[in-house]
Protein backbone atom coordinates (compact mmCIF):
# COMPACT_ATOMS: atom_id res chain seq x y z
CA UNK A 1 0.00 0.00 0.00
CA UNK A 2 1.07 3.49 -1.19
CA UNK A 3 1.22 6.11 1.37
CA UNK A 4 1.44 9.78 1.20
CA UNK A 5 4.91 9.77 2.17
CA UNK A 6 6.23 7.12 -0.55
CA UNK A 7 4.32 9.03 -2.96
CA UNK A 8 6.31 11.64 -2.17
CA UNK A 9 9.35 9.66 -2.09
CA UNK A 10 8.73 8.09 -5.60
CA UNK A 11 9.49 11.52 -7.38
CA UNK A 12 12.65 13.66 -7.57
CA UNK A 13 14.17 15.85 -4.27
CA UNK A 14 11.19 15.25 -1.75
CA UNK A 15 13.22 16.86 0.52
CA UNK A 16 13.72 20.70 0.88
CA UNK A 17 17.38 21.18 1.78
CA UNK A 18 19.17 23.95 3.82
CA UNK A 19 20.14 26.87 0.96
CA UNK A 20 17.72 25.39 -1.87
CA UNK A 21 14.29 26.96 -2.95
CA UNK A 22 11.42 25.23 -3.72
CA UNK A 23 9.42 27.67 -6.56
CA UNK A 24 6.07 26.82 -5.93
CA UNK A 25 2.54 27.19 -7.18
CA UNK A 26 -0.45 27.48 -4.70
CA UNK A 27 -3.06 26.96 -7.31
CA UNK A 28 -5.68 29.59 -7.79
CA UNK A 29 -7.45 30.18 -4.38
CA UNK A 30 -8.80 27.04 -2.94
CA UNK A 31 -6.98 25.54 -0.09
CA UNK A 32 -7.77 22.23 -1.69
CA UNK A 33 -5.82 22.54 -4.66
CA UNK A 34 -2.49 22.86 -3.26
CA UNK A 35 -0.43 20.03 -4.50
CA UNK A 36 1.17 17.54 -2.10
CA UNK A 37 4.67 18.29 -2.73
CA UNK A 38 3.19 22.26 -2.05
CA UNK A 39 1.98 21.23 1.36
CA UNK A 40 4.84 18.69 1.84
CA UNK A 41 7.46 21.75 1.11
CA UNK A 42 5.35 24.02 3.03
CA UNK A 43 5.87 21.86 6.53
CA UNK A 44 10.13 21.67 5.54
CA UNK A 45 10.32 25.38 5.38
CA UNK A 46 12.33 27.63 7.43
CA UNK A 47 11.29 30.40 5.14
CA UNK A 48 8.34 30.98 3.18
CA UNK A 49 7.86 34.06 0.48
CA UNK A 50 4.62 34.64 -0.90
CA UNK A 51 2.76 36.70 -3.09
CA UNK A 52 -0.63 38.44 -3.00
CA UNK A 53 -3.32 36.01 -4.61
CA UNK A 54 -1.86 33.17 -1.98
CA UNK A 55 -4.75 32.37 -0.08
CA UNK A 56 -3.54 33.24 3.61
CA UNK A 57 -5.46 29.69 5.07
CA UNK A 58 -2.30 28.03 3.04
CA UNK A 59 -0.22 29.91 5.13
CA UNK A 60 -1.37 28.11 7.98
CA UNK A 61 0.48 24.55 7.21
CA UNK A 62 3.75 26.44 8.10
CA UNK A 63 5.50 24.96 11.16
CA UNK A 64 5.81 27.06 14.21
CA UNK A 65 8.69 29.18 14.03
CA UNK A 66 8.65 29.13 10.00
CA UNK A 67 9.44 32.93 8.95
CA UNK A 68 6.56 33.86 6.35
CA UNK A 69 7.16 36.56 4.64
CA UNK A 70 4.65 38.70 2.09
CA UNK A 71 6.50 39.80 -1.13
CA UNK A 72 3.66 40.96 -2.81
CA UNK A 73 1.68 44.86 -2.81
CA UNK A 74 0.16 45.63 0.64
CA UNK A 75 -2.09 48.66 2.01
CA UNK A 76 -1.45 50.71 -1.29
CA UNK A 77 2.70 50.46 -1.08
CA UNK A 78 4.25 49.62 -4.41
CA UNK A 79 4.99 45.97 -4.61
CA UNK A 80 8.96 45.18 -4.07
CA UNK A 81 10.88 45.08 -7.56
CA UNK A 82 10.69 41.27 -8.56
CA UNK A 83 14.59 42.39 -8.70
CA UNK A 84 14.95 42.47 -4.92
CA UNK A 85 12.03 39.85 -4.09
CA UNK A 86 14.70 37.29 -6.09
CA UNK A 87 17.87 39.17 -3.83
CA UNK A 88 15.95 38.40 -0.93
CA UNK A 89 15.45 34.61 -1.76
CA UNK A 90 19.41 34.19 -2.63
CA UNK A 91 20.02 35.55 0.37
CA UNK A 92 18.01 33.18 2.69
CA UNK A 93 18.86 30.43 0.59
CA UNK A 94 23.07 31.59 0.81
CA UNK A 95 22.18 32.10 4.82
CA UNK A 96 21.46 27.93 4.78
CA UNK A 97 17.49 28.52 5.29
CA UNK A 98 15.02 25.91 3.42
CA UNK A 99 13.18 28.41 1.68
CA UNK A 100 9.81 27.76 -0.13
CA UNK A 101 8.74 30.51 -2.96
CA UNK A 102 4.99 30.34 -3.16
CA UNK A 103 3.05 31.87 -5.91
CA UNK A 104 -0.73 31.97 -7.38
CA UNK A 105 -1.50 29.39 -9.77
CA UNK A 106 1.31 28.04 -11.61
CA UNK A 107 4.79 28.74 -11.13
CA UNK A 108 5.43 29.64 -14.79
CA UNK A 109 2.27 30.55 -15.87
CA UNK A 110 2.09 34.91 -16.17
CA UNK A 111 3.76 35.00 -12.44
CA UNK A 112 7.75 35.70 -13.51
CA UNK A 113 8.05 32.36 -11.97
CA UNK A 114 10.89 31.75 -14.81
CA UNK A 115 12.53 35.52 -13.76
CA UNK A 116 13.21 34.53 -9.92
CA UNK A 117 14.65 30.99 -11.37
CA UNK A 118 17.46 32.73 -13.86
CA UNK A 119 18.59 34.82 -11.39
CA UNK A 120 18.54 31.49 -8.98
CA UNK A 121 20.67 29.84 -10.92
CA UNK A 122 22.59 32.87 -12.19
CA UNK A 123 23.38 33.45 -8.08
CA UNK A 124 24.25 29.43 -7.67
CA UNK A 125 21.02 28.70 -5.82
CA UNK A 126 19.92 25.11 -6.33
CA UNK A 127 16.11 25.04 -6.55
CA UNK A 128 13.36 22.81 -7.70
CA UNK A 129 10.02 23.86 -9.36
CA UNK A 130 6.70 22.97 -7.46
CA UNK A 131 4.04 23.36 -10.57
CA UNK A 132 0.56 24.33 -8.87
CA UNK A 133 -3.07 24.30 -10.89
CA UNK A 134 -3.28 27.23 -13.14
CA UNK A 135 -6.44 29.96 -12.71
CA UNK A 136 -7.04 29.51 -16.51
CA UNK A 137 -7.43 25.95 -16.46
CA UNK A 138 -8.60 25.59 -12.97
CA UNK A 139 -10.33 28.56 -12.15
CA UNK A 140 -12.54 27.93 -15.15
CA UNK A 141 -13.39 24.55 -14.31
CA UNK A 142 -14.37 25.37 -11.24
CA UNK A 143 -16.88 27.69 -13.53
CA UNK A 144 -17.83 24.27 -15.54
CA UNK A 145 -16.05 25.52 -18.67
CA UNK A 146 -13.47 22.95 -19.72
CA UNK A 147 -10.82 24.83 -21.65
CA UNK A 148 -10.79 22.23 -24.27
CA UNK A 149 -14.00 20.31 -25.71
CA UNK A 150 -13.85 18.15 -28.59
CA UNK A 151 -16.41 19.51 -30.75
CA UNK A 152 -15.11 23.36 -30.34
CA UNK A 153 -11.56 23.23 -30.23
CA UNK A 154 -8.21 21.52 -30.47
CA UNK A 155 -6.16 24.37 -29.27
CA UNK A 156 -6.73 26.81 -26.49
CA UNK A 157 -4.50 30.03 -25.76
CA UNK A 158 -3.11 31.96 -22.85
CA UNK A 159 -3.11 35.49 -23.10
CA UNK A 160 -1.85 37.99 -20.68
CA UNK A 161 -4.08 41.33 -20.82
CA UNK A 162 -1.12 43.62 -20.15
CA UNK A 163 2.15 43.67 -21.23
CA UNK A 164 5.05 45.61 -18.99
CA UNK A 165 4.24 48.97 -19.85
CA UNK A 166 0.64 48.03 -18.53
CA UNK A 167 -0.65 48.60 -21.70
CA UNK A 168 -2.73 46.08 -23.58
CA UNK A 169 0.41 43.67 -24.82
CA UNK A 170 1.36 45.01 -28.22
CA UNK A 171 3.47 42.14 -28.82
CA UNK A 172 0.69 40.04 -29.26
CA UNK A 173 -0.61 40.05 -33.17
CA UNK A 174 -4.42 40.20 -32.10
CA UNK A 175 -5.37 40.21 -36.14
CA UNK A 176 -4.05 36.81 -35.48
CA UNK A 177 -5.05 35.20 -32.85
CA UNK A 178 -8.70 36.24 -33.33
CA UNK A 179 -8.49 34.09 -36.76
CA UNK A 180 -6.87 31.50 -35.56
CA UNK A 181 -7.26 30.67 -31.87
CA UNK A 182 -10.77 29.31 -30.86
CA UNK A 183 -10.60 29.41 -27.73
CA UNK A 184 -8.66 32.29 -25.45
CA UNK A 185 -8.13 32.38 -21.92
CA UNK A 186 -6.92 35.85 -20.77
CA UNK A 187 -5.08 36.60 -17.68
CA UNK A 188 -5.03 40.47 -15.72
CA UNK A 189 -7.46 41.19 -18.81
CA UNK A 190 -10.22 43.04 -16.84
CA UNK A 191 -8.55 46.44 -17.39
CA UNK A 192 -8.02 46.42 -21.13
CA UNK A 193 -11.25 44.28 -21.74
CA UNK A 194 -12.90 46.76 -24.13
CA UNK A 195 -9.61 47.64 -25.74
CA UNK A 196 -8.95 43.61 -26.20
CA UNK A 197 -12.62 42.79 -27.12
CA UNK A 198 -12.53 45.40 -29.96
CA UNK A 199 -9.32 44.47 -31.38
CA UNK A 200 -10.60 40.53 -31.87
CA UNK A 201 -13.86 41.85 -33.37
CA UNK A 202 -12.09 43.98 -35.78
CA UNK A 203 -9.76 40.82 -36.57
CA UNK A 204 -12.94 39.19 -37.59
CA UNK A 205 -14.44 37.50 -34.26
CA UNK A 206 -17.88 37.63 -33.64
CA UNK A 207 -19.21 39.92 -31.51
CA UNK A 208 -22.03 37.86 -30.13
CA UNK A 209 -19.75 35.20 -29.17
CA UNK A 210 -19.86 33.80 -25.70
CA UNK A 211 -17.66 35.21 -23.32
CA UNK A 212 -16.88 34.19 -19.43
CA UNK A 213 -15.33 36.35 -16.36
CA UNK A 214 -14.87 34.20 -13.66
CA UNK A 215 -13.32 36.27 -10.47
CA UNK A 216 -12.32 35.08 -7.37
CA UNK A 217 -12.59 31.67 -8.92
CA UNK A 218 -12.54 28.71 -6.62
CA UNK A 219 -12.85 31.21 -3.44
CA UNK A 220 -16.55 31.32 -1.72
CA UNK A 221 -16.57 34.23 -3.34
CA UNK A 222 -16.23 33.39 -6.94
CA UNK A 223 -18.21 35.29 -9.31
CA UNK A 224 -19.32 33.89 -12.86
CA UNK A 225 -20.07 37.05 -15.44
CA UNK A 226 -21.70 35.08 -18.82
CA UNK A 227 -21.74 37.71 -21.65
CA UNK A 228 -20.53 37.81 -24.98
CA UNK A 229 -17.68 39.57 -26.45
CA UNK A 230 -19.09 43.04 -27.63
CA UNK A 231 -20.95 43.30 -24.18
CA UNK A 232 -18.01 41.67 -22.38
CA UNK A 233 -16.29 45.08 -20.67
CA UNK A 234 -19.55 47.39 -20.13
CA UNK A 235 -21.20 44.22 -18.32
CA UNK A 236 -18.02 43.31 -16.16
CA UNK A 237 -18.06 46.94 -15.01
CA UNK A 238 -21.95 46.57 -14.46
CA UNK A 239 -21.75 44.15 -12.71
CA UNK A 240 -18.58 45.33 -10.46
CA UNK A 241 -16.23 42.36 -11.09
CA UNK A 242 -12.85 42.90 -10.14
CA UNK A 243 -9.53 41.68 -10.81
CA UNK A 244 -8.21 38.80 -10.13
CA UNK A 245 -10.37 37.47 -12.62
CA UNK A 246 -9.62 35.12 -16.10
CA UNK A 247 -11.29 35.88 -19.09
CA UNK A 248 -12.56 33.20 -21.41
CA UNK A 249 -13.46 33.66 -25.11
CA UNK A 250 -14.94 30.94 -27.01
CA UNK A 251 -17.99 28.65 -27.65
CA UNK A 252 -16.60 26.51 -24.47
CA UNK A 253 -18.05 28.95 -22.24
CA UNK A 254 -21.19 27.60 -23.87
CA UNK A 255 -20.88 24.15 -22.10
CA UNK A 256 -21.24 26.13 -18.62
CA UNK A 257 -24.80 25.94 -18.91
CA UNK A 258 -24.83 21.86 -18.24
CA UNK A 259 -21.54 22.30 -16.43
CA UNK A 260 -21.94 24.63 -13.51
CA UNK A 261 -21.38 22.00 -11.13
CA UNK A 262 -21.49 24.10 -7.73
CA UNK A 263 -25.03 25.70 -9.11
CA UNK A 264 -26.13 21.77 -9.49
CA UNK A 265 -24.83 21.01 -5.90
CA UNK A 266 -26.87 23.88 -4.51
CA UNK A 267 -29.65 22.90 -6.07
CA UNK A 268 -30.13 24.27 -8.86
CA UNK A 269 -31.02 23.41 -12.22
CA UNK A 270 -29.24 22.33 -15.57
CA UNK A 271 -30.16 24.97 -17.75
CA UNK A 272 -29.33 22.62 -20.88
CA UNK A 273 -28.24 19.37 -21.97
CA UNK A 274 -27.18 19.86 -25.60
CA UNK A 275 -25.91 23.63 -25.03
CA UNK A 276 -23.50 23.45 -27.89
CA UNK A 277 -26.73 22.35 -29.83
CA UNK A 278 -24.69 19.61 -31.01
CA UNK A 279 -27.70 16.84 -30.19
CA UNK A 280 -30.08 18.88 -32.34
CA UNK A 281 -27.91 19.02 -35.42
CA UNK A 282 -27.21 15.34 -35.49
CA UNK A 283 -30.88 14.34 -35.18
CA UNK A 284 -31.47 16.62 -38.31
CA UNK A 285 -28.92 15.33 -40.74
N1 LIG B 1 0.59 32.23 -11.89
C1 LIG B 1 -0.85 32.52 -11.84
C2 LIG B 1 -1.19 33.75 -12.62
C3 LIG B 1 -0.58 35.02 -12.06
S1 LIG B 1 -1.05 36.45 -12.93
C4 LIG B 1 -1.61 31.28 -12.32
O1 LIG B 1 -1.01 30.36 -12.86
O2 LIG B 1 -2.81 31.25 -12.14
C5 LIG B 1 -2.39 37.04 -11.97
C6 LIG B 1 -3.69 36.81 -12.73
O3 LIG B 1 -4.08 35.45 -12.62
C7 LIG B 1 -4.88 37.57 -12.21
O4 LIG B 1 -4.88 38.90 -12.67
C8 LIG B 1 -6.02 36.78 -12.81
O5 LIG B 1 -6.16 37.04 -14.18
C9 LIG B 1 -5.49 35.37 -12.65
N2 LIG B 1 -5.94 34.76 -11.41
C10 LIG B 1 -5.18 34.31 -10.40
N3 LIG B 1 -5.94 33.78 -9.42
C11 LIG B 1 -7.22 33.90 -9.83
C12 LIG B 1 -8.50 33.54 -9.29
N4 LIG B 1 -8.61 32.95 -8.10
N5 LIG B 1 -9.59 33.83 -10.01
C13 LIG B 1 -9.52 34.41 -11.20
N6 LIG B 1 -8.35 34.77 -11.76
C14 LIG B 1 -7.23 34.52 -11.10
Amino acid sequence: MMTLDDILAAGPLSTLEPGWVWLTGAGPGDPGLLTLRAADGLRQADVVVYDALVDERILDLVQPGTLVEYAGKRGGKPSPKQRDISLRLIEFAHAGKRVLRLKGGDPFVFGRGGEEALALVEAGVPFRVIPGVTAGIGGLGYAGIPVTHRDVNQSVTFLTGHDQSGLTPSAVDWPAVAKACPVLVMYMAIKHLDDIAGRLIEGGRDPNEPVAVVSNATLPDMRVLETTLSRAAAETADAGIEPPAIVCVGRVVLLRQALDWLAQSRGEPVRSLDPLGVRQSEEAS
